[in-house]
């Protein structure tokens, strides 16, 4: 067992890892990072030139890219950073206020 998986609100001080570590590799698809978030990323798919400029400068890997094409994000990891809205020349990603509670 992982010890993402054993360590939860009620382990003992004695389970956890020094400094909370986590050692295992490839934990980031069992944590929603996108509770996180405090602005959320829109996409505009009218706007968008599939240029994927966006695609490789975030940092958490929340635009997936299929066919060679982006598609919409994904929230349940995005953490908001913006850097994708900064990055694309055309527009197509603006930030809103909030974490979007559709989603979460
Ligand atoms: S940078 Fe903008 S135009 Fe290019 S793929 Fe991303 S959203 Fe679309």
């Amino acid at each position: 067992m992982a010890i993402h998986d054993r360590i939860n609100e009620k382990s003992p001080w004695t389970d956890i890892t020094e400094g909370n570590k986590i050692y295992e590799a490839a934990t980031s698809r069992d944590f929603c990072t996108g509770e996180w978030r405090t602005s959320t990323p829109i996409w505009d798919d009218e706007k968008c030139r599939q240029c994927l400029l966006c695609a490789p400068v975030c940092p958490d890997s929340s635009i997936p890219v299929r066919k060679g094409e982006r598609m919409d994000f994904d929230y349940m990891h995005c953490k908001g950073c913006g850097i994708c809205a900064k990055v694309c020349p055309f527009g197509a990603i603006y930030m809103r206020e909030g974490k979007n509670e559709k989603i979460f």
